[in-house]
């Protein structure tokens, strides 16, 4: 049987040792804030967005949050990004995705002051992570290079394989696994025989968005797997992409679902959050 990586566990070893760092910055003058916009009430960003607040309140970081219509305009969003670009005592900016449909995601992004960009969505950043030379990594990403450290499994030289190539996850991911020495594919809805490559993975990465998509057939004996997908498949219960139960039989390390990415997402988030107040010098509020 797979060893299973606990998002959770490891998470809140994260958050144990930001608290402390946290605390020793304020007694240097350097105050964490981080401020969250949210845009309309979708369920599911709502859940996120109280989350990310939680997260802040225990590990003693400022938060505030802005949540705004669903008819706000693009140029309101923009006004409210410029004044928070210009706060001393916010560190991080937070705009929580998606937006509404008449919002340009991508002029909102790039709105941010690149140095307050916790999410590391703005251009700047996504290329400084091509170069390797980066200030914040995107959380999700950044919280699975921690899941597969507490697999004792060692990236260099390994053949690794990312399903998916989103912006958001399965591109970073790779730049990450590469900057590690890992030999890295990325595979996505185009790719001819999936279950070739992802046999050949010593470590697979499945970000992909479909229930149980990657069976314990594509998964190569002792793989470690990391199952990013969160999909509801009914009232309360989520899966991954990843078929849990076949996969675990093959696995050498497998992530669960809830319980594995997910909360590392946050740690990670918090994580850029102190960053962002270093290179800031944030103030008290
Ligand atoms: P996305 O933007 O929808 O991207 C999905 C990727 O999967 C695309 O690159 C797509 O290929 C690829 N794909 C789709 N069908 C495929 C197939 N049959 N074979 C191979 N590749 C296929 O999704 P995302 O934002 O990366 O998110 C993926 C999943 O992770 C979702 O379930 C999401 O909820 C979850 N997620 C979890 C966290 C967390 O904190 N745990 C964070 C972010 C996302 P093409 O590019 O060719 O279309």
């Amino acid at each position: 049987m797979a060893k299973i990586l606990s998002g959770k566990d490891v998470s809140e070893r994260i958050k144990e040792g930001l608290a402390k760092e946290v605390e020793t910055l304020k007694e240097q003058g350097i105050f964490p804030g981080l401020a969250v916009i949210i845009v309309g009430d979708d369920p599911a960003s709502r859940v996120y967005v109280n989350n990310k607040k939680k997260a802040c309140e225990r590990l003693g970081i400022y938060s505030e949050e802005y949540a705004l219509s669903e008819n706000t305009s693009e140029a309101e969003l923009l006004g409210l990004i410029d004044e928070l670009n210009g706060k001393d005592y916010i560190s991080g900016i937070l705009v929580q995705l998606p937006l509404p449909k008449h919002i340009s995601e991508e002029n909102v992004i790039e709105r941010i002051n690149p140095k307050k960009d916790v999410d590391a969505f703005h251009p700047v950043n996504v290329g400084k992570i091509m170069t390797g030379d980066y200030d914040f990594v995107p959380c999700t990403p950044a919280g699975i290079m921690e899941l597969i450290k507490e697999s004792e499994v060692s990236v260099s030289g390994k053949e690794c394989v990312v399903v998916g190539r989103s912006n958001i996850v399965g591109k970073p991911m790779a730049m990450l696994l590469l900057h590690a020495n890992g030999t890295v594919t990325v595979c996505h809805s185009r790719t001819k025989d999936l279950k070739e490559k992802t046999k050949n993975a010593d470590i697979l990465v499945v970000a992909v968005g479909k229930p149980n998509f990657v069976t314990g057939d594509m998964v190569k004996e002792g793989a470690v797997v990391i199952d990013v997908g969160i999909n509801r498949i009914a009232e309360k219960k989520l899966v991954g992409d990843v078929d849990f139960e076949t996969a675990e039989k093959v696995a050498g390390a497998i992530t669960p679902v809830p319980g594995g990415v997910g909360p590392m997402t946050i740690a990670m988030l918090m994580k850029n959050t102190v960053k962002a107040a270093l290179i800031n010098k944030t103030k008290e509020k």
